[in-house]
This record gives C-alpha cells, sequence and structure tokens, in this order.
C-alpha cells in the first residue's frame, strides 16, 4: 500500500492550506475528504434528495460522477459534478452545511469508504479530512490532528470569505464554526478526535508556514 500522511482537524484549523503544501512539495496525491461529503450533500439538494433519506443519499454518494481536473499552472484544481463546474459553489458555508448533514450518515460514510482509500496510490497520499487517521487510514505511518482556536479559525474564514465577495459577519461565522465543531466531535459515527498515535498541532500561535515546515519534517523521517 502507498505511504499515506493522515491529516485531521477541525475546519479552518489549516489544514486544507497545509495538505495542498504538503502534496505538492512531496509531489504526493491530495485526498480532500471534505469536497466528497460536500458533493454529495450538493448533489441531494440538487436532486431534491431529503438529506435525511440515508438510502438514497448513501445511492447519490456511491455513484457520485465527479471528476478533480488539476488546474493550470497555479490555478486550483476544479472540481466536476456531472460534468458541471461547482468549484466555486462546493466550497460556500451552504454548502458545507449540506455536508455536515449527510456525514451523520452511516451508510454514506461506508458508501465514501472505498472512494478514499482509492486514491492512496503511488508514490503516495495527503489525506485531508476528520476522520483520516481514526477510520479511512488508521495504518497510516504519520498522523497530525491540527487544532486552532475557534476564534483564529473564524479570522481566517472571514478574511477569505470576504476576499471572495461573500458578505458574512465574523460573529456569525464564529457561531456556525462553535455549532459545526459541537456536531462534528459529538456526533456518534467518525466524530472528530485524534487519532491515538496522532501528533498533535496548534496552529493558532505558530502559523501555517512553521506548521508546514513541522510537518514536512515528521515526514521525512
Ligand atoms: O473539511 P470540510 O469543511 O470541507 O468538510 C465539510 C463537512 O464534511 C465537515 O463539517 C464534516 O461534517 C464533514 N466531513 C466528515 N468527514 C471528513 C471530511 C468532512 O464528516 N473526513
Amino acid at each position: 500500500p502507498a505511504a499515506v500522511i493522515a491529516i485531521d482537524g477541525p475546519s479552518g484549523s489549516g489544514k486544507g492550506t497545509l495538505c495542498q503544501k504538503l502534496a505538492k512539495q512531496l509531489a504526493w496525491h491530495l485526498l480532500d475528504s471534505g469536497a466528497l461529503y460536500r458533493l454529495t450533500g450538493l448533489a441531494a439538494h440538487r436532486r431534491g434528495i431529503a438529506l435525511d433519506n440515508e438510502l438514497a443519499v448513501a445511492e447519490l454518494a456511491a455513484n457520485l460522477d465527479v471528476r478533480f481536473v488539476p488546474g493550470e499552472e497555479g490555478q486550483p484544481t476544479r472540481v466536476l459534478l456531472d460534468g458541471d463546474d461547482v468549484s466555486a459553489v462546493l466550497r460556500t458555508e451552504e454548502t458545507g452545511s449540506l455536508a455536515s448533514q449527510v456525514a451523520v450518515l452511516a451508510e454514506v460514510r461506508a458508501a465514501l469508504l472505498g472512494r478514499q482509500r482509492d486514491f492512496a496510490q503511488a508514490p503516495g497520499l495527503v489525506a485531508d479530512g476528520r476522520d483520516m487517521g481514526t477510520v479511512v487510514f488508521p495504518n497510516a505511518p504519520l498522523k497530525i490532528f491540527l487544532t486552532a482556536s475557534a476564534e483564529a479559525r473564524a479570522e481566517r474564514r472571514f478574511k477569505q470569505l470576504k476576499d471572495k465577495g461573500e458578505s458574512v459577519t465574523l460573529a456569525a461565522l464564529l457561531e456556525d464554526i462553535q455549532a459545526r465543531d459541537k456536531r462534528d466531535s459529538e456526533r456518534e459515527l467518525a466524530p472528530l478526535k485524534p487519532a491515538d498515535d496522532a501528533i498533535q498541532l496548534d496552529s493558532t500561535a505558530l502559523g501555517i508556514d512553521e506548521v508546514f515546515e513541522q510537518v514536512l519534517a515528521l515526514a521525512k523521517k
């Protein structure tokens, strides 16, 4: 099996940026598992399937017609759902909320399991998510659990969304983040928690470049 670095943590911890930088530096594959949950939520929403219709949503998850198209020089990867470019809508708060609603369904998580494991290809995989180290890649030799204070995460998200022209307030984002943290860590299935053998890093004080250097050093050990 290919080498895997499992990186888990709450939204806004800097996980996404860290994983992209690592995958690029190592020239390894990248799994954005959150995108699969977002795509599932979005597909269900677009087809008018109720988000608590577990079997129908799982069926959809198992058969998602999705393509990740690497961007040209410096451009981000584009995501096509049923041939339709959904890259922008995928990252919105609304889609994040759809994702966390379908993520509580056991059959949906099971349907996405094999799909996620298929990303583990030579020379290696950087896996970004909530349960990479605990459920999807329990044997990964390197597991990182990246955290940051809710305030720091809300501020980062606020900047990102403002740059994209989305109108949100910092207070609303903080509330959202706290609600999602609670939902993600208290849910019965694959709750957000560090694997026993995960190394915990806090990006509140460190900054993402320092975190990157630390993880890169660990990866090269
Ligand atoms: O990481 P991202 O914000 O894209 O994830 C969206 C939602 O998908 C999370 O809030 C979480 O509920 C769910 N998710 C999950 N397991 C993963 C990745 C994401 O449950 N491995």
